[in-house]
């Protein structure tokens, strides 16, 4: 079955909900149990990963929906539902780690994925070593006999540099570790971590799945192999997810194919248009042919999501607020994934350390929402003018 399709029809049943499309949303906590042996077998079942339903926070039809629909775009064996793509970050790791573990993380890995690995793993006696996202296959040298769990994420936030991931991944299982990887910027849709040697895939849901900037929410997807590592510290963790924002993110799911092909047209469009402006040092945005990681997108990916990165030349912070501070149609604020087009001015360097971020002009993130692009351009374009007029 082709991607399109699955999007229509993975995770729905509604041959078991009177026939209605969608399914249904489940509220609930108790959930009543005929006898003790009905109870017993329920518990057995669900403990064995069966889909009975034993008790709110192990699952529910609606959290069961939305998990068999994403592990079956991205290629794994299940998934499961945190509130948020951080908490789902955050449970993954501590899934593969114990007191004395050693983990290799990008250095150009989500802000806050860094300020985990410092805070609570460091706290906890897991050491975090930041390498270079550009390190592919040299990976191994870092590897030490207590490495676990290597950490990627590609293309990577802010700076968007695009990972070898077979390479790495290679280095990590021959030295008995896991590769986890936030495939958010790709979504389900755009990079298959499964295919190319990942065994744990994560995504803020909350961005491209959702779609419509109103629910936080993440999921984790697993090979059938480290399964049962994820499962039990998901469970002891009590992490679940409410009903009403796990349909939203089954319903949002649905347009996932046409709504990302239409931000990565406006993107590239964007991106383009950058590429030409003289106040433009460098556009990051892998399907641009002469960026450094297009021919590993080129191999690896199946398409590009609207979200990008645009260095400008150095210049006064002035310069930068008055291009940015009165856009009419880009927001400012954090988060992307929706319908809306956003900016973000970005500092790559508050968190990098392996390999340093080396331009000095200010960097800038943009979503490309669904508006027109002319429009979008035109709103740029009078940013720019407000940015001369800065002095
Ligand atoms: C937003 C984001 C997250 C975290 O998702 P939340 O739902 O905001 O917790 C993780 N990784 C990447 C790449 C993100 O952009």
């Amino acid at each position: 079955m082709k991607d399109d399709t699955k999007i229509v029809v993975a995770g729905r049943h509604p041959e078991d909900n009177f026939g209605i499309v969608n399914p249904p949303v489940y509220h609930a906590s108790t959930v009543l149990h005929r006898s003790l042996s009905d109870l017993r077998a329920a518990q057995q079942a669900r403990s064995e990963g069966e889909r009975t339903v034993v008790y709110g926070r192990w699952g529910t039809p609606t959290s069961y929906a939305l998990e068999d629909a994403v592990a079956a775009l991205e290629g794994g064996y299940r998934c499961l539902v945190y509130p948020s793509g951080l908490a789902a970050i955050a449970c993954a790791m501590l899934a593969f780690l114990k007191a004395g573990d050693h983990v290799l993380v990008t250095d150009n890995a989500y802000g806050p994925t860094h300020k985990f690995c410092n805070g609570i793993l460091a706290r906890f006696g897991v050491e975090t070593t930041y390498y270079d996202p550009l390190i592919n296959a040299g990976i191994k040298d870092l590897i030490r006999d207590n490495t676990r769990l290597v950490y990627v994420e590609s293309p990577g936030s802010l700076t968007f540099e695009v990972q070898d991931i077979p390479a790495i991944a290679e280095a990590a299982h021959a030295a008995g570790a896991v590769v986890l990887m936030d495939n958010t910027w790709a979504s389900p849709l755009f990079y298959k971590p499964f295919a190319h040697g990942v065994d744990v895939s994560i995504q803020a849901a909350t961005k491209y799945i959702v779609g419509h900037s109103d629910v936080m929410l993440g999921t984790v997807t697993a090979t059938r192999e480290v399964w049962p590592r994820l499962e039990p510290t998901t469970r002891e963790l009590g992490q679940t997810a409410g009903p009403d924002d796990i349909y939203l993110a089954q319903r949002g799911l649905r347009t996932l194919g046409v709504r990302l092909r239409q931000h990565m047209t406006q993107g590239l469009a964007l991106a383009e248009w950058f590429r030409g402006r003289p106040e433009v040092e460098r556009v990051m945005h892998p399907a641009l042919p002469d960026d450094p990681g297009h021919a590993l997108w080129r191999r690896d990916f199946l398409g590009a999501s609207g979200l990008f990165g645009v260095t400008l030349k150095p210049c006064a912070e002035d310069r930068v607020a008055a291009l940015v501070d009165d856009l009419e149609l880009f927001g400012m604020g954090a988060s992307w994934g929706g319908y809306e087009s956003l900016v973000l001015v970005t500092q790559p360097n508050s968190f990098r350390s392996a390999r340093p971020w080396p331009h000095e002009g200010p960097t800038l993130r943009f979503h490309a929402g669904l508006e027109d692009v002319d429009d979008l351009i035109a709103d740029l374009e009078a940013g720019f003018r407000r940015f001369h007029a800065a002095g």
